[in-house]
């Protein structure tokens, strides 16, 4: 009576961790009933990388943003550095010409 118990257990575990990865919970419910700590280990590793992978791309994501927003220029008037698009200037409000 147990084994039941903890079998129940692992698949509530297994489950619960799934579906807060966005994985079928009823799947790994199915998967922590038969095989234990096995599936409860397997979804948590498999949620770790699809979590990092996310961030990953977060990252790169605004890596590629700060690239596109770094260009930079000086103002002629107040030798503030302003934004190359900027067609006022952010420090002394002095009229630009945006150069793209
Ligand atoms: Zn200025």
């Amino acid at each position: 009576m147990e084994i039941l118990v903890l079998m129940l257990l692992f698949a509530v575990l297994s489950g619960g961790a799934a579906s807060s990865y966005g994985r079928s919970g009823f799947l790994w419910f199915v998967l922590g009933f038969f095989t234990g700590p096995i599936a409860l280990l397997l979804v948590l590793m498999l949620g770790k990388s699809g979590a990092q992978r996310i961030i990953e791309e977060q990252r790169a994501q605004e890596a590629r943003t700060t690239k596109a927003a770094s260009k930079m220029k000086q103002c002629p008037a107040c030798f503030g550095e302003i934004d190359a698009r900027a067609t006022i200037c952010r420090h002394c409000r002095t009229p630009l010409e945006p150069e793209a």
